[in-house]
């Protein structure tokens, strides 16, 4: 049978791309993915070539099994990007917007006509006066690692002499953050998601509440322009997490996030249109979806891995105390502090659903017992 629908080649195979497998069958297109082994989230349930993304023939030799190529994470080097890219394969987003995600000087520079927190790379505490400071890693953090908060110039040196070469960052004392979820594609169309405000422990996002409970409307609709404006002036295709700090009624640009993210899982059950769904529409250069909010409030609550291992179990309790409540077990190892699951809860009022949300992050981390 010859098929009309397209291959979305996506490099990575972890719960973003497993999460793409139920839109991708819905639409009846194909999805093959990169995967580093069979057993990975995504790779337990979907078509999957096993190989290094690091690895340029590797990667050349998938993507001749696709219509377009696209991204779960940002560790593939840019120059097996660039490779694809100059042998003529699709790849979305380009090297040439996927950088920004990938390092973060080359994203301030880029960015620097947009709010954003004053920042400089620097090789020496030399001449650096103003502290506390936040340091971050150029390229390869993620969760809070490779961001560090700075108190001297001791400190900084230290650092400096361990990791090299780092951007350090003028420290914003916020008063909450908010990721936009924003899609375009290669035609221009562009849409955005409510904000959504992330809730943040140790450097880990544990629970996002949407629309962002305290941000008017006007900073509400500011915050989804820059978004579209940024996604524009770096011709971004597929979707894009941009984390902001919201401080008073300023907003300032933290990072950009080129792929669905964990701020947009809210949209699985809470919008019309998933990210998941969009960023296939997007890279497939469809026309986008309706981006509305299917309840008036998305509470999500990420669940860490303790040292609890039957994750199944939990379901007894937590789906009859409360049967609006929708579970994705991302089926990873259950390591102390892993993302390996989330839960949403729709409904009025962000304190309930983010109380009710709570409750059952707590029971299953074994915190709690009722
Ligand atoms: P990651 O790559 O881990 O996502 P981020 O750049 O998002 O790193 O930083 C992680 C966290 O560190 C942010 O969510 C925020 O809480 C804090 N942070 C980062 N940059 C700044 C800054 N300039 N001022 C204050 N806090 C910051």
């Amino acid at each position: 049978m010859s098929d009309s629908f397209p291959t979305v080649g996506i490099i990575g195979a972890g719960q973003l791309a497993r999460m793409s497998v139920a839109p991708a069958i819905d639409l009846g297109i194909n999805l093959l993915l990169l995967a580093q082994s069979s057993n990975e989230s995504a790779a337990q349930i979907a078509n999957h070539v096993v190989g290094d993304y690091a690895d340029v023939d590797t990667v050349l030799e998938f993507a001749k099994r696709c219509d377009v190529v696209t991204f779960e994470h940002e560790l593939i080097p840019l120059s097996v990007v660039k490779a694809l890219e100059a042998v003529g394969v699709v790849v979305r987003p380009s090297s040439s917007a996927f950088i920004y995600s990938q390092d973060k000087a080359q994203m301030r520079q880029r960015l620097s006509n947009f709010p954003s927190p004053k920042s400089s790379v620097v090789t020496t505490a030399l001449g650096i006066t103003e502290y506390p400071l936040i340091a971050k890693a150029i390229s390869g953090g993620y969760d809070g690692r490779g961001v560090w908060k700075i108190n001297s110039e001791k400190e900084l040196s230290a650092l400096i002499a361990e990791v090299g070469k780092v951007l350090i960052e003028e420290l914003v004392e916020f008063d909450y953050e908010i990721a936009v979820m924003v899609a375009r594609s290669p035609h221009g169309q562009a849409s955005t998601w409510a904000p959504t405000q992330t809730v943040q422990v140790d450097g880990i996002c544990t629970m996002t509440l949407t629309p962002a409970p305290q941000l008017d409307q006007e900073m509400s609709t500011k915050a989804q322009k820059l978004a579209l404006d940024i996604a524009q002036e770096i011709s971004l295709i597929g979707v894009m997490a941009v984390e902001m700090f919201v401080k008073d009624d300023q907003l300032f640009i933290n990072e950009l996030a080129m792929r669905p993210h964990n701020s947009g899982h809210w949209t699985i059950e809470g919008s019309v249109t998933s990210q998941f769904e969009q960023h296939l529409r997007a890279v497939l250069d469809l026309p986008l979806g309706d981006t509305s909010m299917s309840a008036p409030v998305a509470v999500m609550g990420n669940i860490l891995g303790s040292s609890k291992t039957d994750m199944y179990r939990p379901y007894l309790h937590l789906m009859a105390r409360n049967p609006g409540l929708k579970f994705h077990h991302y089926k990873k190892d259950v390591r102390p502090g892993r993302k390996i699951g989330h839960v949403t809860l729709l409904g009025n009022d962000a304190v309930e659903l983010s109380h009710e949300v709570q409750h059952a992050l707590d029971y299953m981390s074994g915190e709690i017992d009722e």
